[in-house]
């Protein structure tokens, strides 16, 4: 099964990937996480993107679907897939269309998770001194939001006809979205 958790920044996407990983045995696939490593690592497309990360811009299309075409062609992965942050941009989702073709997979559910903006930014406010994100301050974090709304939005239309595609409201408590998501995978 592979399973796209969408929504914007502090929606609990990584938090509810988490749980269904920890059910289902899936991979997580945050390309945040995977971005932030290429930094710690202090690798060349570390370099190219610590800026832009720290200002709440995207890092580009093809950085990104680099990292994410390992992932997709690991048979130890295939049908194992649970995206957390990714697709961001509509040319990006249409590239992970691509991907999974040629490999012979597909996404069997979307799940949404709206959340209003004033949730969004006491969650990362909270959670900025629990992780200490370079990213996660109040003028970073309204940028991203504005990012998503511009970037990301888009991408919502596209996925929103598909027939496995599901919106959970984001705004209630972490134990009842999980159940709500639990429910609709039959877990
Ligand atoms: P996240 O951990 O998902 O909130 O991502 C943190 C930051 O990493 C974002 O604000 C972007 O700068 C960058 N990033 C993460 N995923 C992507 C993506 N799919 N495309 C472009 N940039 C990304």
């Amino acid at each position: 099964m592979n399973v796209i958790i969408f929504g914007p920044p502090g929606a609990g996407k990584g938090t509810q990937a988490l749980n269904i990983v920890k059910k289902l045995d899936l991979y997580q696939v945050s390309t945040g996480d995977l971005l932030r490593n290429e930094v710690k690592n202090k690798t060349q497309i570390g370099k190219d993107i610590k800026n832009i990360i720290s200002k709440g811009d995207f890092a580009t299309d093809e950085i990104v679907n680099e990292l994410i075409k390992k992932i997709v062609y690991d048979p130890h992965k295939k049908n194992r897939l649970i995206f957390d942050g990714y697709p961001r941009s509509v040319s990006q989702a249409k590239k992970l269309e691509e991907l999974l073709k040629i490999s012979k997979q597909k996404i069997d559910f979307i799940f949404f998770l709206n959340v209003n903006k004033d949730t969004i930014i006491k969650r990362i406010e909270k959670r900025k001194i629990l992780e200490k994100r370079a990213d996660d301050n109040l003028l970073t974090i309204l940028k991203r939001y504005d990012t998503y709304m511009e970037t990301t939005k888009p991408v919502l239309d596209f996925y929103s006809k598909k027939m496995n595609f599901y919106e959970i409201n984001g705004d209630g408590k972490i134990e009842d979205i999980s159940s709500k998501i639990e429910q609709i995978l039959s877990v």
